[in-house]
């Protein structure tokens, strides 16, 4: 394929002056400049000095059907020509909208069957909150307004999704939060579970929420916000059980369920759904990312008939929404981006992946820093320590993470390299023996920083 040249020293020299990166060291990219990444085919990405990598991370978890698809890009164009934007507000809309709210509520269980969209995931967790308290509201329990949320949580970072994250790291400096959220303990029985069986562990848990709704009042608790799997905050894969029991809780509480399926959906971890995995039958979805494979942004949530019957049983407007619900352009490469999905089978490729991945990944358990390896589907996680007895980690003055992404990246390999060790999530068409790539790169890597 021809490709286009590029002055890789030029593009890092203006993206240092005047590119404010989020989610980056500003300090350390004045010093080192970026990764200029110009070209993506499948599985692999290119850099514009022609490096080429395996994109361990898909993009940021959303890229699943890989890159390069040209099915997506005649998509996003043929809806271009016809009509770029419609609004959605003020009850216009355009045939790309209606058909993946239509292909949505195939796709979702019952009774999942209507949905509203977003931009992104902070957007729709931002919507999740919003429409749950507006529920209450309209029911007449207008004092329902808070939010259960777990430690180690990732609902994006506008503020009504930060003060739902619970990872502290993201509030420095940014507050106050708006209040109302609680964070319980969350399912990582690696480190929270220490001396205890995982049935043990889990009884602790469910605990910990009734004594917490005891404590706060249920008639206070709007909803409980959970992604079915933990993403950012460490890939913490709920134990066995877990899951089955908090929702019960919360329904004898008639406290919503809202999940999070903002990485977990479109096949991610060897289902359509996270929540299928556990059998669970939320209240609120929301959901971004993969829907388009990160082609446009686009996100959204889906409420139950339940729901939606309250919420349109008044004759008033619904006071919420974005410029960009339902954009016409988006909702095309989602729906074709769905397709794929499903002809391709990706779901399973996950699960087969996944699975590979995480047994060959576990052999590193025997080095004396790899401490747990854990993962579903194509989210996996290979956690270091600096002790395993104790599983103390690193101090930070060792600059784990830096190094890592450096040893990776010089084996050819984007992974997300974090304090905590290295989060795996390639594209869910990844082949055997881009498996095998990863796996040596990423116990190569390894090696070079720690032996
Ligand atoms: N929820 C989860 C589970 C996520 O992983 C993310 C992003 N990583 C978000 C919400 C926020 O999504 P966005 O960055 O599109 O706002």
């Amino acid at each position: 394929m021809q490709t286009r040249t590029w002055n890789a020293a030029e593009l890092i020299r203006k993206d240092q002056a005047h590119h404010l990166h989020p989610l980056s060291n500003l300090y350390r990219l004045r010093q080192q400049g970026p990764l200029v990444l110009v070209r993506g085919e499948g599985a692999w990405l290119w850099d514009a000095e022609g490096n080429r990598y395996l994109d361990g991370f898909a993009g940021l978890w959303n890229v699943n059907v890989g890159h390069g698809r040209r099915e997506l890009a005649e998509a996003a164009r043929a809806q271009m020509e016809e009509v770029a934007f419609v609004p959605t507000f003020f009850g216009l809309t355009s045939p790309p909208t209606i058909e993946l709210a239509a292909r949505l509520a195939e796709l979702f269980p019952d009774p999942i069957n209507h949905f509203q969209f977003t931009s992104g995931g902070a957007e729709s967790n931002e919507t999740a909150i919003k429409i749950a308290r507006y529920y209450w509201w309209l029911k007449g329990q207008p004092e329902r307004v808070k939010i259960l949320s777990r430690q180690m949580a990732y609902h994006g970072i506008a503020m009504g999704a930060l003060s739902a994250t619970g990872v502290p790291a993201y509030w420095e400096g940014f507050g106050p939060r708006p209040p109302g959220f609680i964070h319980l303990t969350a399912p990582y029985y690696y480190r929270a579970g220490e001396g205890m069986t995982e049935a043990e562990f889990v009884a602790a848990l469910v605990r910990e929420l009734e004594e917490t709704i005891e404590r706060e009042g249920p008639e206070t608790i709007a909803a409980f916000i959970g992604e079915p799997v933990q993403g950012a905050g460490g890939v913490v894969v709920p134990p066995e059980g877990y899951w089955p029991a908090i929702a019960e809780v919360l329904e004898r509480h008639g406290i919503l369920l809202i999940l999070d399926e903002v990485i977990t959906g479109f096949g991610r971890t060897g289902t359509m759904f996270g929540m299928q995995q556990y059998g669970l039958s939320p209240d609120i979805v929301s959901f971004a990312k993969a829907i388009t494979s990160g082609y446009l942004p686009l996100g959204g949530v889906g409420v139950t008939d339940e729901i939606f019957d309250v919420l349109s049983s008044v004759d008033r407007m619904f006071m919420h929404g974005f410029t960009y619900s339902g954009h016409p352009v988006a909702c095309a490469v989602a729906l074709r981006n769905l397709q794929i999905i499903e002809e391709e089978r990706l779901p399973d490729n996950a699960r087969e992946a996944g699975s590979y991945l995480l047994s060959e990944l576990s052999e590193l358990l025997d080095r004396p820093y790899v401490g747990n390896v854990r993962g579903k589907g194509l989210m996996l996680l290979v956690e270091l320590v600096a002790d395993k007895a104790t599983k103390a980690k690193f101090e930070p003055s060792f600059q784990l993470a830096s190094k890592l992404e450096q040893a990776t990246r010089t084996r050819g390999l984007i992974a997300r390299c974090t304090p905590e060790g290295i989060v795996l999530a390639p594209p869910l068409i990844i082949t055997r023996e881009e498996c095998d790539f990863l796996l040596e790169a990423v116990a190569g890597a390894l090696e070079d920083v720690l032996g």
